[in-house]
Formats: structure tokens, C-alpha cells, sequence
């Protein structure tokens, strides 16, 4: 296991202009590659690339920030050979697609028997309803895996038979039955449900928002991204509870509990390296190869880890704080995108595009409760942009309140003052802020996208940071 430690210096505005932080950062940076050599640590524009980072120099890193107080952003990924992942206890049993389990309203097809509190609705869930519904539409082509709900997953016949000898001892299993629009169909091929019968975990980044006022029980959880460099992109639960089996489940649910929908939870499936190494070479369609490990708190190194996390002073997020810390943090480094994405997928085991989307809050006090970096391109500058100054001023002549064409009453002369400039995958954006005719501030925004046609667009800052606003805007468009 290594980490590759990448550390950048923030832009300050109350103490730099944005080309003598510039010229300062590279210094900055030159200086700090002779203080802490590593092998192999590269500046490369706007940070510094360790590929190998340890806790010792992200806190070295800190320190010297600190001293000379400059504000750091560190960010780890952590990489696994793949002997690592082949002699791993555990590593995630991943599919390509669903859950299969609802109807493209999500609506759940199967309906768990037993109902254990009619308060919250929960349902006693190792009754895995027999024969187990699919929908036909969701599973669109033929795979031999597929994701469903509460720690279920839906196997090929003839992936299960391939791997009935390895398992049958430790999972429940079951029929699957295909519905298309609320009639059974028949499938090109036929599908066994299971489920672990054991369970590690939980999650070490899980928490319980919220619980059932009669029975006391989780009725909303969620993983949160620890506030350490080194933990946020681990995989940690905190016991394996001894289990050597070669298939459990993760022990920690994911979503909300609701009267209504009582399959909507999603629960992990995590199996040996051994066992993950075998249905590799299985070839299964729709089979994704794990490229984390599971760790517990049970190996010194990574109890180690989180002692370090839980002792911090500054530590965003203390175990006995009774209010959750519900800012996180959404680092877009836009030239490491696909990494986070993978990352976020590995997490969240849906396609990369959606599983942002996802993350990314619609409700706008949470997007303004989101803290969001997007890294300075060199383009930086308002003469980097296709469209000229005097083409956004006409536009927001139209657009904006007391433009000259807007229909107000009284017009004014609209300041433009430069923001940043900002690459989010393959489009590139500009923003300005301005005030319009009532003094509320806005920012207009030229977005360049991979059609190489710019598009000018302007709102109200809404009390978002640029950031926010770009990546609002972002999702607004794929
Ligand atoms: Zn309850």
C-alpha cells in the first residue's frame, strides 16, 4: 500500500495578487522539494507530487505552512499492488450495474415480510423475499452480476454454479424472477439471488443521522469523508468481528429507512482476496475488479492512523461531538478527476457521472455547506477567455436588472471584477462578479465546453463561493 500525497498551496486574497502567488507558489514549492526529498516528488504547475506520503510528511508539510503561514491542501490516494489486493481478508464484491431491485421510479418490486417496528418501518431483512423480483428494463444487457438492495446481489445461474462450492456454506440464496412493467418475463438467461449470512464492519465513517423514536433503531445513515488526508480514501471498518469466512456482508447499511420503501437500503458484499482473485479469472460479465482493500482498526498501522485522526486538536469531526460536522469536502482537481471519480465509485458503486451528481447536494444551503477546491490553470486570466469584456456587458444589457435593454426603469454601468478561472473536466469556465441595479451581487459566467462554443450565463451569487457556483452550474448541464 502507498500513497501518493499530492500538496498544493490555497490562494489567499488577503495576501497575495493572483501573479505574485504565483511566482511565490513556485518558489514555495521548489524550497519545500529541497527540505523534504523524496523519491520521485515532482512539482507539476500547481502542486507538488509525492508518491510516497506518510503521515510524518503531511504534518512536516503542515508545520512548515503554518510557520510561514501559507494555507495547504493536502490530498492522499492510496494505491494497492495487485498481490495486495490478492492476499487482502477482504475486498468489495463489485458489479457494473444497479440495483436491479426497483422499477425505473425506484420503486422497490420485493416487499420483506416481517415488519419489526411500524413506527419507522423496519423490516427484518435477513428474510430475503423468495423468488426475489428484478426489473427487466434496469438490468438492460446481460450480465452475470448485478447490485440489488440490503446486502442482496443477483447472480447468473451460471456465475452461482461456478462459485456454489466457495459459498454456499455462508450466503442465503434464492430465486430470481423478472418483471417488465409489472409482468413476468423471461430473461435471456436465469439468475440466483444471495446474501452473506455474516457481517463485519461497521464503517468507521458511518454515522447515524438519524433514529426511530420508538424503537431506537437507525433509520438514516450515512458515510461521511473523514477530515484526514490519509483515512478519507481507506476503506475501514472497525472489527472483522473474526469472521473468516470468504463472503460477508460490510455491516453497515447505507440510506434511509422509510415505511414505504422498505428495500431502498444498500449494504456492501465484501469477499476474500482469494475468492475475488477466482471470480476475476471467472471472466463474469458485469464483474468489477476491487482495487481497495478493507482494512479494520484491528491492523496497528491503521489503528495507528486513526488514533492520530481522533487525537488531533483540529480534527474536523470528533466521535463524542453530539452535533455531526455536515460540511464535507468535494476536492475537484480537475486534472486527477477520473481518480476521485474512482474513488467515489468505489464508494458508491454507480457510474462515475451519476455518483458525482449524487454527491453533489441539490438543495442549495447544502451546496453552500460544501466546501469546494477547484485548482488555478495557467489560463488563469480574463484575456485567457473567448468572449471579450464588451460582449458580456452587452449580454447582461439584456439580462441583468438596470441593463440597457433589460426594461428597467433605471439603468447603470455594470463593474466587472475578474474571479478565477476554472477547467471541471472538459469544460472551462470564467466568472466575474458584479452588482445589478438593486446592489445584489452577481457573478456572469463564460463556459467553454468540449464543443468549443463558449455560452455566457449570469445569476444571482445566492451566497455561493465561485466554486459552488461553478459546479452548480456544472451539474445544471450534464
Ligand atoms: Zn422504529
Amino acid at each position: 500500500m502507498r500513497y501518493r500525497l499530492i500538496f498544493a498551496i490555497r490562494f489567499d486574497e488577503r495576501k497575495w495578487k493572483r501573479e505574485a502567488y504565483r511566482k511565490n507558489r513556485e518558489e514555495i514549492y521548489r524550497d519545500l522539494i529541497t527540505r523534504f526529498p523524496s523519491e520521485g516528488a515532482k512539482i507539476e504547475d500547481w502542486r507538488i507530487e509525492f508518491p510516497n506520503g506518510t503521515p510524518r510528511l503531511a504534518d512536516a508539510l503542515k508545520d512548515v505552512c503554518e510557520a510561514e503561514g501559507y494555507e495547504p491542501d493536502i490530498g492522499t490516494f492510496v494505491h494497492y499492488s495487485a498481490k495486495e489486493i490478492r492476499e487482502a481478508g477482504f475486498v468489495r464484491l463489485m458489479a457494473s450495474s444497479g440495483p436491479i431491485d426497483r422499477d425505473a421510479d425506484h420503486r422497490c418490486l420485493n416487499s420483506y415480510r416481517v415488519l419489526i417496528c411500524d413506527t419507522c418501518g423496519r423490516r427484518d431483512q435477513s428474510l430475503v423475499p423468495n423468488p426475489y423480483y428484478v426489473d427487466k428494463k434496469i438490468m438492460r444487457r446481460y450480465e452475470d452480476l448485478y447490485y440489488a438492495s440490503n446486502g442482496v446481489m443477483i447472480l447468473s445461474v451460471r456465475a452461482f454454479e461456478s462459485l456454489r462450492e466457495k459459498i454456499e456454506p455462508w450466503v442465503d440464496f434464492g430465486q430470481v424472477v423478472i418483471k417488465s412493467e409489472g409482468k413476468v418475463v423471461k430473461g435471456e438467461v436465469d439468475y440466483v439471488w444471495i446474501r452473506p449470512k455474516f457481517e463485519v464492519g461497521p464503517f468507521i465513517d458511518a454515522r447515524v443521522i438519524k433514529r426511530c423514536r420508538k424503537c431506537k433503531q437507525p433509520t438514516e445513515v450515512r458515510r461521511w469523508r473523514l477530515d484526514d488526508v490519509f483515512l478519507q480514501n481507506m476503506e475501514v471498518v472497525e472489527s472483522f468481528k473474526g469472521r473468516q469466512e470468504l463472503i460477508v456482508r460490510a455491516g453497515t447499511w447505507c440510506g434511509e429507512v422509510k415505511p414505504e420503501r422498505s428495500c431502498s437500503l444498500l449494504e456492501e458484499i465484501f469477499v476474500s482476496g482469494a475468492l475475488h482473485e477466482y471470480i476475476r479469472k471467472l471472466k463474469l460479465k458485469g464483474f468489477c475488479k476491487a482495487d481497495h482493500v478493507i482494512h479494520s482498526l484491528e491492523e496497528p498501522q491503521i489503528a495507528a492512523l486513526y488514533a492520530r485522526f481522533m487525537n488531533e486538536k483540529n480534527s474536523g469531526y470528533k466521535r463524542t461531538t453530539k452535533k455531526l460536522r455536515l460540511v464535507r469536502t468535494i476536492c475537484f482537481w480537475s486534472e486527477l478527476v477520473e481518480n476521485i471519480g474512482d474513488f467515489l465509485q468505489a464508494k458508491l458503486y454507480l457510474p462515475l457521472r451519476r455518483t458525482w451528481r449524487k454527491n453533489f447536494p441539490s438543495k442549495l444551503d447544502k451546496v453552500r455547506g460544501t466546501h469546494i477546491l477547484l485548482p488555478f490553470a495557467d489560463e488563469d486570466t480574463e484575456a485567457s477567455c473567448p468572449v471579450s469584456i464588451k460582449e458580456i456587458l452587452e449580454y447582461l444589457d439584456y439580462e441583468a436588472p438596470g441593463g440597457k435593454f433589460a426594461g428597467g426603469v433605471t439603468t447603470i454601468d455594470f463593474e466587472l471584477k475578474f474571479l478565477r478561472m476554472a477547467v471541471v473536466k472538459n469544460t472551462k469556465y470564467w466568472i466575474w462578479s458584479f452588482l445589478d441595479e438593486n446592489d445584489t451581487e452577481c457573478y456572469v459566467t463564460v463556459l467553454l465546453g468540449p464543443d468549443g462554443k463558449p455560452c455566457i450565463g449570469y445569476s444571482e451569487t445566492l451566497g455561493l463561493t465561485p466554486e459552488q457556483s461553478i459546479m452548480a452550474a456544472y451539474w445544471r448541464r450534464t
